[in-house]
């Protein structure tokens, strides 16, 4: 099964993802997280992609598909994979086209001001990535991850300014992409602004179908 999620920053991508994952026992691909990853660790593709990411602003094209192309010949991805945070762009899913065959397409719908309202109280591990609300999904312990005991932290690019840079991109980048899929007929609308668990159904009941 080979799925990809788009939505907003904020619109619980990841969260979705991690239970997706988990569920149907397929790899979680995340190219933000591969990014950030790559910045921590002040490899050659984070250095080129650390201003991108730290302003908002997209990875170019050829640098990401070099990296997905890589990623997508693992062995993990033999029996499916869900890809969150890519493509991002028509001439990603172009490229994408090229190498993998998509089943479905979520798209997780969520306002602006909800989105601003999410990301200003969002945490995220600094050891594993698991992502944290102060109100939706508060940690156990205070600034500690449930997961793997790691610094919960607030991502630079969360900052309000950067959110809102992010969000005019996904307006103008990324919602082209809908249509794209959407003319392939694959494209599955999701309101994001729902409890976890019921998004998570209807993405359930979309896949069980
Ligand atoms: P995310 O964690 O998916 O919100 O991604 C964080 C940042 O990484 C984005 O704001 C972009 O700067 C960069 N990024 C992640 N995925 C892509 C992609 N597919 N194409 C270009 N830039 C990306």
């Amino acid at each position: 099964m080979k799925l990809i999620l788009v939505g907003p920053p904020g619109s619980g991508k990841g969260t979705q993802a991690d239970m997706i994952s988990r569920h149907y026992k397929i790899p979680h691909i995340s190219t933000g997280d591969i990014l950030r990853e790559n910045i921590k660790n002040e490899t050659a593709l984070g250095k080129l992609a650390k201003e991108y990411v730290e302003s908002g602003r997209l990875v170019p094209d050829e640098l990401i598909i070099r990296l997905m192309r890589k990623r997508l010949k693992a062995p993990d991805c033999r029996n499916g994979f869900l890809l969150d945070g890519f493509p991002r762009t028509v001439d990603q899913a172009k490229e994408l086209e090229k190498l993998e065959k998509i089943d479905m397409v979520f798209s997780l719908e969520v306002s602006d001001d909800e989105v601003v309202r999410r990301i200003s109280r969002r945490l995220i591990c600094r050891k594993c990535g698991a992502s944290y609300h102060l109100d939706f999904k508060p940690p156990k312990k205070e600034g500690i991850c449930d997961k793997c005991g790691g610094e919960l932290y607030q991502r630079d690019d969360d900052k309000e300014e950067v959110v809102k840079k992010r969000l005019e991109v996904y307006r103008e980048q990324t919602e082209p992409l809908l249509r794209f899929y959407d003319e392939k007929h694959i494209l599955h609308r999701i309101n994001g602004e729902q409890p976890i668990e019921k998004v998570f159904k209807d993405i359930q009941e979309i896949i069980e179908v």
